[in-house]
């Protein structure tokens, strides 16, 4: 492609899982001249090296960004004001500032003030990650065919946004811009809300004194495996998560807990009908998810099965020829 590389030096703070992949992302797809990285722990620093990650790695937020046309703030939102009041007086003059906060309302609140007005703050949201953490997590396909979402505030230079956005499609992303309060409100439903349900049940299961814990986990085939994958995901990330959208997430809650008290009831009453219509609708949905390319439609969601120990089943099992 006739326009690559989108930026000449791109510093990345934070090299967990989102970090670490825009750096293999970036390098794999020739988006950048050159990558810089740094971590908050000498440990994650030195492991960036060993994995060649960068091509330079250095010890501070501040020497990261000197000379940087891009840089990617890539830690947990809680910590993004602090680390923009760091950088603020060492940007270069044009660049821009974005991150991948899974909030942004709150992002945009803590980030916005400290960036000079010689840079700029696009701010962004890659929808795409996986229970796991730190720089081996990373891997370059992780933002392929998944939605990045950017939150520019409305002064912003379109040519800044255009050019972020040239950025996340190379490294396999399609982009969406809207402001921070609906971002917040569509991904309180779509993410924050998932995850604090799985937090739940796991967390339900396994106080369960009936069912015994070799038990749950035996059996967990039966949906309870696919919650224990989402309540994985990293502690400090999702604390941070809801503590900065919580309006979002309360008001979600409240929709879910209303809906949830019909459910029950239908339950109690034994209204099929009223059980059978919420589901039809729910497998609806399910399906428009598989069409739109956002999962797959096998019934191991992508993982595929180990191979069976046994022969083919006998008859009757099989078909009659
Ligand atoms: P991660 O794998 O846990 O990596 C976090 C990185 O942030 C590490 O380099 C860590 O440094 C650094 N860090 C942690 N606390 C810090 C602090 N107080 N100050 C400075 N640096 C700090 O996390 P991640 O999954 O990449 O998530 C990073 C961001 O991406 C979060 O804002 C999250 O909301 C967003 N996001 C995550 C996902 C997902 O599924 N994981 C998806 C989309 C967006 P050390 O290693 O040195 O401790």
């Amino acid at each position: 492609m006739s326009s690559r590389p989108v930026f000449n030096r791109v510093a990345l703070i934070g090299m967990g899982l989102i970090g670490s992949s825009i750096a293999r992302a970036a390098r794999a797809q020739k988006a950048a001249r050159s990558i810089i990285a740094t971590a908050r722990s000498a440990a994650t620093r030195r492991r960036v090296a060993e994995l060649g990650l960068a091509d330079h790695v250095e010890e501070t937020n501040a020497a990261a960004v000197e000379g940087a046309d891009l840089v990617i703030v890539a830690i947990p939102v809680g910590a993004c004001g602090a680390v923009a009041a760091e950088i603020g007086p060492h940007l270069a003059p044009g660049a821009i500032v974005s991150d991948v906060g899974s909030v942004k309302g709150m992002v945009v609140r803590d980030m916005a003030p400290h960036v000079p007005p010689t840079a700029h703050f696009v701010p962004a949201h890659p929808v795409a990650g996986t229970e796991d953490s730190g720089p081996d997590a990373g891997f370059a396909e992780l933002f392929v065919n998944r939605w990045c979402i950017l939150t520019p505030p409305p002064e912003t230079d379109s040519k800044a946004v255009a050019r972020l956005a040239s950025f996340w499609r190379l490294i396999g992303a399609n982009v969406e811009t809207m402001s921070p309060e609906h971002h917040d409100l569509v991904l309180g439903i779509t993410s924050h809300l998932p995850h604090l349900i799985a937090y739940t049940i796991v967390g339900t299961a396994d106080e369960l004194s009936q069912v015994t814990r070799s038990e749950v986990l035996q059996f967990s085939a039966g949906g309870f495996r696919d919650f224990t994958r989402i309540a994985a995901s990293d502690p400090t990330m999702w604390r941070d998560v809801f503590l900065a959208n919580k309006e979002a997430v309360l008001e979600m809650l409240g929709r879910f807990n209303e809906d949830l008290s019909k459910l029950t009831r239908a339950i109690r009453r034994g209204d099929g009908d009223a059980l059978f219509q919420q589901f039809s609708r729910t497998r609806a949905i399910r399906r428009g998810v598989v069409e739109i390319g956002q999962d797959a439609a096998g019934p191991d969601f992508g993982r595929p099965h180990p191979a069976l120990p046994h022969a083919p089943l006998p008859r009757p099992y099989a078909a009659e020829d």
